[in-house]
């Protein structure tokens, strides 16, 4: 690189230095999970094995600047640690890598699925194919996390569909979401997916609400907001 090219190089550095996706502080350059020491050691890991943290105020931060701050660079990051916590469990002997599906507008709104885009990064961090053209969303829903346990299934009705049936069937799929919140959205989606021919649907989310009530309270606070515009 020339002098003009390195000059240039350290000014958007210091214009746009590396910050951490959970907090905001700023990061070394080359931080590989673009997390800072302070929440590597507050984030909590989820003891389930499909989903990477439990859902505390971090992971939100994290996620609402992700979706709604226009930060899809933190796409291959959220990617990784998935592909971690997915080897770690074998999810990743799957043959077949599926979303869940945003609303054609309000994709369109946002201008991005950040869940596809998670999908995208984890496809190339496995080389499972993300096939976009499975799961469709056909009809807007309420967020299932504003919906009673007796609406939940209604809600879900007919949200979803399946095309190409013949790309999954006899196929391991790995169901990719952000946020499990209840479960009701995924379990609605595997599903159908089974329904259609899949052979196995195992599911990877990046946050998982806690299922203790209290705890839910404390640490779930706003998941709603998160929850409204998937
Ligand atoms: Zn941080």
């Amino acid at each position: 690189m020339n002098i003009c090219g390195e000059i240039f190089n350290k000014l958007l550095k210091a214009l746009y230095p590396n910050k951490c996706m959970f907090c905001g502080d700023i990061i070394d350059e080359d931080n590989e999970m673009k997390t800072c020491r302070y929440c590597e050691n507050e984030l909590v890991y989820s003891e389930n094995g499909n989903s990477v943290f439990y859902y505390s105020e971090i992971v939100k931060n994290c996620i609402h600047r992700f979706k709604y701050s226009n930060h899809p660079e933190y796409a291959p990051y959220i990617a990784k640690y998935m592909y971690i916590k997915a080897l770690e469990n074998g999810l990743n002997d799957c043959d077949i890598i599926v979303s869940v599906p945003m609303y054609r507008k309000k994709e369109k709104k946002r201008g991005f699925n950040q869940t596809a885009l998670i999908a995208e990064e984890l496809s190339k961090l496995t080389g499972i194919v993300h096939d976009r053209g499975i799961l469709l969303r056909v009809r807007n829903t309420l967020p299932q996390s504003k919906t009673g346990a007796d609406k939940k299934f209604e809600n879900l009705k007919d949200a979803f569909k399946v095309e190409n049936k013949e790309r999954i069937r006899g196929k391991r799929v790995l169901l990719i979401d952000d946020i499990r919140t209840s479960g009701s959205t995924l379990k609605h989606c595997g599903d159908l997916l089974t329904l259609n021919g899949a052979e196995y649907v195992g599911y990877m989310t990046f946050a998982a609400a806690r299922k203790n009530k209290d705890d839910k309270r404390a640490k779930n606070k706003g998941i709603d907001k998160e929850r409204e515009n998937v």
